[in-house]
């Protein structure tokens, strides 16, 4: 299938690289494609960027049915545009859409458009070290009906965003709440899913735990609120004595792709690593043992975010002495390195856009 182009008649300004943040600026195009009953995911097209006209009753605004996905393209040092193992997002999304009732889309199709509209705005890739072009795909449920049912007709868009490095004064470690109260997601939910509901729900612990002075929260599981499930946004990974111990993936964990790479990066260093279940008390036991060596939230925006304190019911714990753990170090280097194409790609995670 074609994908239609129409390009802008009024291209903006490139914004100043030193001021990017994230996800403030978008580019001149973006990726449109429909779903009806009837057609089916039909008509996809890359147009200029701008706003949407939707009617007040479209079904997203209401219930909520809608998923997404985040991921990056790098600027090679030979001036290649790369992005990483973006089929692995493609089939997460499509996972999203069978836990959110949407139809499932031609994964190759999606990433052709994807990268296609990266090609056509490649001059809005930032070159600083850090920066990267920021891809969020997402569909959202345009039916008009009120009724508590999934939506008949749907839009898969895609938007890119120029973003700064994510640490502007490089790589600190952050204090972490261990949120008591609040839950993100339970068995049986939808927490494996990107689905924008979960964010929505998640904001209130966030603000809070902000408030008391804190970077982020680190979810506890929804059922006996004893095991350490995600970090904000991010998955977790802890060293305990040597051992990298990540939670292992039920229906409450989103899958990331950087914990993924994280994991296949530790076993071939030949550093013992486990999935499995991780009481938060265990963790404080490991602490008080000395044995507690470092830990780290890990996602496509931030790569790697070392973790430098938690603080759980009345206890506060300093983890590596406010220094980043050499290994947590180590993953930022070599992902960082591959995905921008300065180190070898050992894995062949990186795929390369024609431009
Ligand atoms: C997106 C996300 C992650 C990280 O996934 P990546 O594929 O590594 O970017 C982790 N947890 C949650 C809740 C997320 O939404």
């Amino acid at each position: 299938m074609e994908i239609a182009l129409v390009k802008t008649a009024a291209p903006k300004p490139k914004p100043d690289p030193a001021t990017l943040g994230f996800g403030r600026v978008f580019t001149d195009h973006m990726f449109v494609w429909d779903y009806t009953q009837e057609k089916g995911w039909h008509d996809p097209r890359i147009v200029p960027y701008g706003p949407l006209e939707l009617n007040p009753a479209c079904a997203v605004f209401h219930y909520g049915q809608a998923v997404f996905e985040g991921m990056k393209a790098y600027r090679g040092p030979d001036g290649k545009i790369l992005l990483f193992r973006p089929e692995q997002n493609m089939a997460r999304l499509n996972r999203s859409n069978a836990r959110m009732s949407i139809p499932q889309f031609d994964e190759e199709l999606a990433l052709r458009a994807i990268k296609e509209l990266v090609s056509l705005e490649r001059d809005w890739i930032p070159t600083a070290p850090g920066t990267a072009l920021y891809i969020r795909p997402f569909i959202i449920a345009t039916d008009n009906v009120l009724g508590v049912r999934p939506s008949n007709t749907y839009k898969f868009m895609v938007i890119l965003s120029p973003v700064g490095a994510y640490y502007e004064e490089g790589l600190n470690p952050v204090s972490i709440y261990v949120e008591p109260h609040f839950v993100r997601s339970v068995r049986g939910g939808t927490g494996f899913a990107k689905a924008a509901g979960n964010y929505a729900g998640s904001l209130l612990a966030q603000r809070n735990a902000q408030a008391k002075g804190h970077a982020q929260v680190l979810w506890l599981d929804g059922i006996e609120q004893k095991y350490v499930e995600e970090v904000g946004a991010m998955n977790v990974f802890f060293n305990l004595g040597g051992e990298l111990i990540t939670p292992d993936l039920g229906d409450s964990i989103l899958p990331g792709v950087t914990r993924d790479s994280i994991l296949q990066l530790l076993r071939s260093w030949g550093i013992p690593t486990v999935e499995r279940r991780l009481a938060v008390e265990e963790v404080f036991q490991a602490h008080d043992r000395g044995e507690l060596v470092e830990a780290f939230g890990c996602g496509t925006a931030a790569v790697v975010s070392p973790i430098g304190r938690l603080e759980y019911r009345e206890r506060i714990i300093e983890i590596g002495g406010g220094k980043i753990g050499a290994l947590t170090q180590k993953l930022y280097h070599t992902l960082t390195g591959i995905q921008s194409g300065v180190l070898p790609d050992p894995f062949g995670w990186v795929v390369e856009v024609e431009s």
